[in-house]
């Protein structure tokens, strides 16, 4: 699960996201824009504050980077 902050043009159009791991960390970003909840991602991406790998969906499976990496 990641938390977004969304990037809009001018004219209010999604231009970017950007991940991170929780509420907390997307506040240190100046685009935070308000509570996003925690929205399932497709591809690995690591919070944009903290770098702690985030959890995904792949191949239908959840899988926990921070968990692999600690038991590898
Ligand atoms: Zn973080």
């Amino acid at each position: 699960m990641a938390h977004l902050n969304t990037i809009e043009d001018s004219t209010g159009d999604l231009i970017d996201l950007e991940y991170f791991c929780s509420d907390y960390c997307a506040k240190f970003s100046d685009n935070y824009n308000g509570w996003y909840g925690a929205m399932e991602i497709y591809q690995p991406e690591n919070c944009q504050t903290c770098n702690t790998g985030l959890t995904y969906v792949h191949q239908g499976h959840l899988k926990y980077p921070l968990f692999e990496e600690a038991n590898s």
